[in-house]
């Protein structure tokens, strides 16, 4: 079976975490490393007579979110409320926006662009809305297995950004890189730190053309996108092949087990008979407030790269790596400023320093690497102080131990040796040693190229290599001299 037969959509929950309150009350929207339970008050859990007063400023992050997306604000959009019994919404119903009869959210349609190899490719917006954030359920273990859950309600009423696709892309790849500009975009706009856990949620709606789809909730962070959405095309496809049919369900990703489990029956739209929300007068967004925000829009991550391309010259696929995320964008051009010289530096990080990071699953702002200490080690490449072979094997450490590149250096003992008089003793060691090879030296350059070999290889690749060529050289033309005479 192609792989195009598969069609997926996403429904990505977005928190304002860059918001210094909750969407509907002054309680602080940074709420991570609280108490359980403790960042809350009456509106937020929902108390009878509590009043919820939307946040301007997640409006104006709405609405930047849709000029950045092309799409069309609305002119005129409301609150309503979606009903549910759960244990994470204490007032039984989700106060967030809904399409009905002359009705719209605060963003309509829209589109991105991806780039999928050479080419890009399109993936339309359907709706973007406003929503206030559930509680935090907190399980032991696989969520099946768990003997009980806990409900923490810190998280409750924290803004969040509903990005709704249409089910345009054809692969996990291609989720994953849209997720990842959407990050990016995001995050040039201040609305949102992408390094923050669990602050970009996902939803993702799948199916194998020709089967019913198979929603899958709440992947929770952005690595974990692609391989749920691998795993849940492997299972479909293997009941389809044992000549089973797929149920419309819901479908939980264990992160834990790296699979999916199935949850519930999916819901339909009228089982949350929504309703107006009546306490939230409706939202009017005129045309000079929605022409202020586009006129004070940051440069977004497609902006970026193409000033990259003309500032940096660097390859446009460079550029649209580097400014996939706006914290690899902020080091790499902090580190041309400190450095200077634009290409070497992309060269390192889209090479070497990426790779690393890739090769351990981490993301940049996990790592301790920091644009002086990257700088620290070029600079030490460039003054010859270390090769450039040292450097990349201390670049490992430097980026998971915080340390600087110089102190790496000394504690490995890995300092370039230049000293002639140090390298020339090494030498007498290797003539010693390679009687043969001194031998054929008075004819045979390579033998020469051998010496120099086998002295580097003494020096743990530490000596500098000009200065061990000469030395060498010099031993060997004295030598030749000699015999000559
Ligand atoms: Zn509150």
């Amino acid at each position: 079976m192609a792989e195009n037969d598969v069609v997926i959509g996403l429904e990505i929950h977005c928190q304002l975490t860059k918001l210094r309150t909750k969407l509907f009350c002054g309680c602080s929207s940074d709420y991570r490393d609280k108490e359980p339970n403790s960042n809350v008050c009456e509106v937020c859990l929902g108390h009878p007579g509590s009043l919820p007063k939307p946040n301007r400023k997640a409006v104006e992050f709405a609405v930047m979110a849709g000029l950045a997306l092309n799409s069309a604000i609305s002119e005129k959009t409301s609150f309503y409320r979606k009903n549910y019994f759960y244990v994470d919404m204490s007032k039984n119903f989700q106060i967030s926006m809904y399409e009905t009869a002359g009705m719209k959210t605060i963003c309509e349609g829209g589109h991105m662009e991806i780039n999928v190899g050479p080419q890009a490719k399109t993936i339309k917006i359907t709706r973007i809305q406003l929503e206030e954030d559930p509680a935090r359920l907190v399980h032991i273990g696989p969520i099946d297995l768990s003997p009980y859950t806990l409900v923490d309600y810190n998280r409750a009423g924290m803004a969040l950004l509903e990005i709704v696709t249409e089910p345009d892309m054809s692969s996990p790849r291609e989720a994953r890189l849209f997720l990842q500009k959407l990050r990016s975009i995001m995050e040039h706009i201040g609305a949102y730190d992408g390094g923050l856990e669990g602050a970009m949620r996902c939803d993702a709606n799948i199916s194998i053309r020709g089967s019913e789809r198979v929603e899958i909730k709440n992947i929770s962070s952005f690595k974990e996108v692609e391989k749920a959405l691998n795993f849940e095309i492997s299972r479909q496809r293997s009941v389809i092949q044992k000549g089973g049919r797929i149920t419309r369900e819901t479908r939980h990703w264990d992160e834990i087990r790296k699979v999916t489990i199935s949850l519930r029956e999916k819901e339909e739209e009228h089982d949350y008979r929504y309703f107006p929300e009546p306490d939230i007068a409706p939202l009017i967004l005129r045309q000079e407030f929605v022409e202020r925000i586009r006129r004070q829009m940051p440069e977004l991550p497609d902006a970026r790269a193409e000033r990259f391309i003309k500032d940096y010259a660097i390859p446009k696929y460079d550029a649209q790596v580097l400014t996939a995320d706006k914290r690899l964008a902020d080091f790499y051009e902090e580190s041309v400023r400190l450095y200077g010289d634009a290409k070497t530096v992309s060269n390192w990080l889209m090479g070497d320093v990426l790779g690393e990071l890739h090769s351990k699953g981490l993301e940049l702002d996990e790592a301790k690497i920091t644009p002086s200490t990257f700088v620290n080690m070029l600079n030490m490449i460039k003054g010859n102080e270390i090769s450039g072979k040292i450097g990349k094997i201390i670049l490992p450490e430097l980026i998971t131990s915080g340390k600087s590149a110089l102190q790496i250096v000394d504690e490995r003992g890995m300092r370039k040796v230049s000293d002639r008089g140090v390298l020339g003793g090494i030498a007498e060691e290797v003539f010693s040693e390679n009687a043969k090879a001194v031998g054929d030296a008075m004819q045979d350059d390579n033998a020469v190229h051998y010496l120099i070999g086998q002295l580097m290889k003494k020096t743990n690749g530490k000596g500098d290599p000009k200065i061990v060529n000469e030395v060498v050289w010099d031993r060997v033309r004295k030598l030749r001299g000699g015999t000559a005479g």
